[in-house]
């Protein structure tokens, strides 16, 4: 059920609390960004503050300020579990389920401190005390903005939360191009550049700083793996851990890579499938009414926004594919 409600949240905040910040796997720029400017805002604010991640983040996003203070779960557990157990607030950013935690999923459940969800993604589960869900925004960060207003504090965020808040606004909407006809979001979006921000630069930081090999694995993806079947209207790209292996993969550089297969005219489902470990990573988009959210729910246990959507599989690459394939005849009228 949407929230828009904020009141019980800023009446909770209006003491000082530890406050523990999380965010999900494969964190991306809205994850990242969400977390940075709630926490420079709240330690603002005289609460003591966390953040934690359930695994790395990629490079383009170390460069806001305070990513080195984020206590990434897989690398550093003890600090992580002591930050749990000291928390009197915990809050999930910029995802819909504590499931999403991998790891971390289990201790978090079991803290007692008070849980709260602020996010932008549908269907958030019911693992919260409070919940702060809008489905129609462009981001956990414009929500974040929202809520600093609703506190009566827009004139404490300065050119460092504005950056953050900015880069999740950048990222979630593909640079302004999807999830992005909202007039609020501009109204923010200006805000944050009259706080200072330099948007060509911080363009330049996100999408500007590609290794030779993250650029080259793009051009692999397209002219190798890419898989385009017009009858359905979709189309895929799918890499091995060899692929990966072969351009010396780091986290982040598949980020962009499903938007291409979605780029070609006609096609209305594009699919990205990576493979890590023990397991597939999918990404899911989507042009027009076709609901990705709905077709990972359904079939891979995922979820997302309508239009972009992921799910983790654990057959093999081969039989993901398979399965993907099969799947489509049923849909075949809802892409055309
Ligand atoms: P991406 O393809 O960029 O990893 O994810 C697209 C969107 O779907 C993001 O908003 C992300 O948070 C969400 N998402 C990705 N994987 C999952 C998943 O396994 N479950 C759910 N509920 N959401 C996911
Ligand atoms: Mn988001």
């Amino acid at each position: 059920m949407e929230n828009t409600d904020f009141s019980k949240v800023l009446e909770l905040l209006a003491s000082p609390q530890t406050i523990l910040l999380t965010t999900h796997t494969n964190p991306d720029g809205d994850a990242i960004g969400s977390s940075l400017a709630f926490f420079w805002y709240l330690s603002r604010k005289g609460h003591t503050v966390f953040m934690m991640v359930p695994d790395p983040f990629p490079s383009f996003l170390a460069w806001l300020p305070g990513a080195e203070k984020i206590l990434v779960f897989s690398r550093e557990k003890e600090q992580c579990l002591r930050a749990i157990a000291e928390a009197t607030v915990i809050f999930s950013l910029d995802y819909n389920g504590l499931d999403r935690l991998r790891d971390a999923c289990e201790p978090v459940q079991q803290s007692k401190a008070i849980k709260i969800i602020l996010d932008h993604h549908l269907y958030p589960a019911n693992d919260y005390d409070m919940a702060i869900s809008v489905v129609d925004t462009s981001s956990t960060c414009e929500l974040i903005f929202d809520f600093i207003r609703a506190m009566g504090d827009e004139k404490l965020i300065d050119r460092t939360i504005a950056e953050s808040l900015y880069t999740g606004i950048v990222t979630d909407t593909g640079s302004f191009s999807y999830s992005c006809n909202y007039v609020k979001t501009y109204e923010v979006t200006a805000a944050l550049f009259k706080c200072g921000i330099d948007g060509e630069h911080i363009h330049r930081l996100i999408y500007g700083t590609y290794s030779e090999y993250r650029l080259r694995l793009l051009g692999y993806s397209l002219s190798d793996k890419l898989v385009v079947l017009p009858e359905f209207h979709t189309a895929y790209i799918y890499l091995s851990a060899d692929d990966l292996e072969r351009f010396q993969y780091q986290i982040g550089d598949t980020e962009g890579v499903v938007n291409y297969a979605l780029s070609i005219e006609g096609i209305n489902l594009a699919a990205l499938f990576s493979e890590r470990d023990h397991s597939i990573r999918i990404s899911f988009r989507s042009k027009g009414n076709f609901s990705v959210d709905r077709f990972a729910r359904d079939h891979f246990n995922g979820g997302g926004h309508a239009n972009a959507s992921g799910a983790t599989s654990y057959i093999s690459m081969e039989e993901t594919v398979q399965k993907f394939r099969e799947l489509l005849p049923q849909y075949r009228e809802d892409l055309s």
